[in-house]
């Protein structure tokens, strides 16, 4: 299986360049981007996005089998080292090229509003632009409230152009694929493309995958995801990878770390796709989070909930035409995980409107396209 998924990487992958042009508080006379990509990592801490590896996990041997190997590849004394070691494309491209928020040592504050931290509810508030607290369990129920992707597929321009390929299995129920009508790809559920040689050999490797679990591989997600953005080139994608999740529940460090890793290096290969096609270069915005944050400590980092400490402790990253170069924002701020559907709209340039009341857009210093060319 693993040499089999090789192959498809060889085939498929790209080598990371970038391109960018650079693109202060959104306004509505922005010349939105055209297209946006939305991606999120399980349950991936602001802990290790702002400072790599952490010095007690990575030495614990009950966490980190082969510490000395592990530490080689993600340690260095001081936090920039780490977290560009860890993160390469966060680190070299979004932040010189783009925005981080949720460094809570520069008391800039992300969290989810919700209080149960976990992850049906963190993407229900992702999606919807607001909290439900009838919406508390992750369990496969479906979604009454509107989502901002199923808001979009409904505007001509957006019509039919949009797409979601998630690792786990819940997303038909927390996007309510049944009342969306965009393509969602979830699980280990193949993708019907029977011309497409790529995703043929895709369906294959999850067909003879075993012990298949709730979270499909991420790697598979990400290749359906790239192999259908490569022929459909969609306007509005979503991409929900979900191992760094499993490996920390697993108690598993040098696996959140690894999953972590990878994930960079598809955003990272996302990036040069985009910027290397025409329609997609420079005019598309990347918005990067998470669902909810997890224990703090050296002993509740592998679980996350309502009664654990950091659990609602958030962090995003955004890069695009329109976002100005910031880097690490280091000022003293407050923002919530539902205000991201807005932005989502807001950065297409189109206002997010939905049975519920939507929390407004995350103020990100933008700088209009038209007055870049
Ligand atoms: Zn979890």
């Amino acid at each position: 299986m693993k040499n089999l998924v090789t192959c498809i990487v060889i085939l498929i992958s790209a080598q990371l360049t970038d391109e960018f042009s650079p693109a202060t508080i959104i306004k509505n006379t922005i010349s939105p981007a055209g297209n946006i990509f939305i991606i999120t990592l399980d349950g991936f801490r602001w802990q290790e996005v702002f400072t790599g590896a952490d010095s007690a996990l990575i030495s614990d041997e009950e966490y980190t089998p082969d510490a000395a190997t592990m530490k080689m590849l993600y340690w260095s004394p001081d936090a920039e080292g780490r977290r560009k070691k860890l993160l390469p494309f966060f680190w070299n491209i979004i932040g010189t090229r783009g925005q981080l928020y949720g460094n809570r040592h520069y008391d800039n504050k992300v969290n989810t509003y919700n209080f149960y931290s976990i992850s049906y509810p963190g993407y229900n508030e992702i999606f919807t632009g607001n909290t439900d607290v009838t919406v508390s369990s992750n369990n496969k129920n479906p979604n009454p409230n509107m989502n901002v992707l199923e808001y979009l597929n409904t505007k001509k321009a957006f019509s039919g152009k949009v797409a979601a390929f998630t690792s786990w299995d819940v997303f038909p129920y927390i996007l309510n694929k049944n009342r969306g009508g965009f393509d969602l790809n979830s699980g280990y559920s193949n993708m019907d493309d029977k011309d497409n040689t790529e995703q043929t050999w895709i369906n294959k490797v999850q067909d003879m995958t075993e012990n298949k679990a709730a979270t499909r591989h991420d790697l598979l997600t990400f290749l359906t995801a790239k192999e259908y953005i490569r022929i459909n080139q969609p306007r509005v994608v979503f991409i929900g990878l979900g191992e760094t999740d499993v490996a920390a529940h697993d108690a598993r460090y040098d696996l959140y770390l690894e999953k972590a890793a990878e994930a960079d290096r598809m955003i990272a290969q996302l990036w040069h796709l985009v910027q290397t096609t025409p329609g997609y270069k420079d005019n598309t915005t990347f918005i990067i989070t998470t669902d909810h944050g997890r224990g703090k400590k050296t002993g509740s980092w592998t679980d996350h909930g309502m009664f654990i400490k950091g659990s609602s402790q958030t962090w995003l990253a955004v890069i695009g035409p329109t976002i100005k170069p910031g880097g690490e924002i280091k000022e003293d701020q407050q923002f919530y995980q539902k205000q991201l559907a807005q932005t989502i709209a807001t950065l297409l340039g189109e206002k997010f409107v939905s049975q519920q009341s939507v929390a407004a857009s995350i103020p990100l210093a933008v700088e209009s396209l038209s007055e870049l060319r």
